[in-house]
């Protein structure tokens, strides 16, 4: 063993073996990094690919917790947090409403009470609202009670707009820890997760850079999370066009939720029932999974 170590750190052949091992481990981790649709941690956890060998790593009922749709599904939510923003909405609901398909929100309850009427026009398209906070403070440095001012002040700004409550929100930063997801749900929200981040919070980076990005990510099921910013409203008809020739159906949080499978669903749907209004017709009587959205694993 200790010859052949030596081999490989004194001749030319072992060092050049070692560099030819290196350059292969390089590229590899290069393709991974870009096109991986797991983060790293997920990557390297053994745990993560035994729940998901068991269908256990899409929806969290003991923190209320969406991180994944329905892998069996051709299909894919759009997000966009940080809105509502007259630079970037309009011309990302136009590109919705010129392809026919609806969106997530995750709006900010200061920037919600600047610009009312963007939240109207959000729901007045069919697009779902969720909550991103009051003024867009990182949850877990905040204490108990600026947390929940944090979530319900926002809650207030929409309710005063619209006459309507929010029930599905997303950290700041989706900097989250297990205390803040408890309050969470304790609060009666459900946590929205992501599995395809474009970048698009860097304002550096170019719309040719976000669609790419978001293509490279995207699988069945993936929580898309873009941005309300004018770079990511330049990018969208790109991810939109390319998607659909794709053959991915973009969907809205409820819906993706009402399409998890049976074992995932059923947690969910009871939750979120609770929250509701039981005088409101409940968004996921309708939104059942078609056969022809279910593609064989
Ligand atoms: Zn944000």
């Amino acid at each position: 063993m200790k010859r052949r170590i030596k081999w490989l750190v004194t001749s030319w052949k072992g060092r050049s073996l070692v560099a030819c091992m290196v350059v292969i481990l390089g590229c590899w981790a290069w393709w991974f990094n870009e096109h991986r649709t797991e983060t790293i941690q997920q990557a390297i956890s053994p745990g993560y690919w035994i729940a998901r060998w068991e269908g256990n790593d899409l929806y969290y009922p003991k923190t209320a917790y969406l991180a994944h749709g329905n892998r069996a599904l051709r299909e894919v939510a759009l997000t966009f947090d940080d809105g509502p923003h007259p630079e970037s909405l309009p011309s990302i609901l136009a590109t919705l409403t010129k392809n026919h398909i609806h969106a997530t929100f995750f709006d900010v309850g200061e920037n919600m009470a600047k610009w009312p009427w963007l939240v109207k026009e959000t729901l007045a398209d069919g697009d779902i609202i969720g909550d991103h906070s009051s003024t867009h403070l990182r949850f877990p440095k905040l204490s108990p009670l600026e947390l929940h001012h944090e979530i319900n002040d926002a809650d207030i700004t929409f309710c005063r707009i619209t006459g309507q409550h929010m029930y599905l929100l997303r950290p700041p930063g989706v900097d989250i820890s297990g205390k803040v997801q408890q309050t969470i749900k304790s609060e009666g929200y459900i946590t929205v997760g992501y599995t395809d981040a474009s970048r698009d919070y860097d304002l550096k980076v170019s719309p040719t850079f976000i669609a790419d990005r978001t293509l490279d990510r995207v699988d069945n099921g993936a929580i898309i999370l873009l941005h309300d910013y004018p770079d990511t409203a330049r990018a969208l008809p790109e991810i939109v066009r390319e998607l659909k020739e794709r053959g991915y159906k973009m969907v809205t949080i409820p819906q993706m939720i009402a399409h998890l499978p049976l074992k995932a669903r059923i947690p969910a749907t009871h939750f979120l029932a609770a929250q509701q209004d039981p005088t409101i017709a409940s968004p996921f009587a309708s939104a059942e999974a078609t056969p022809e959205q279910a593609v064989s694993r």
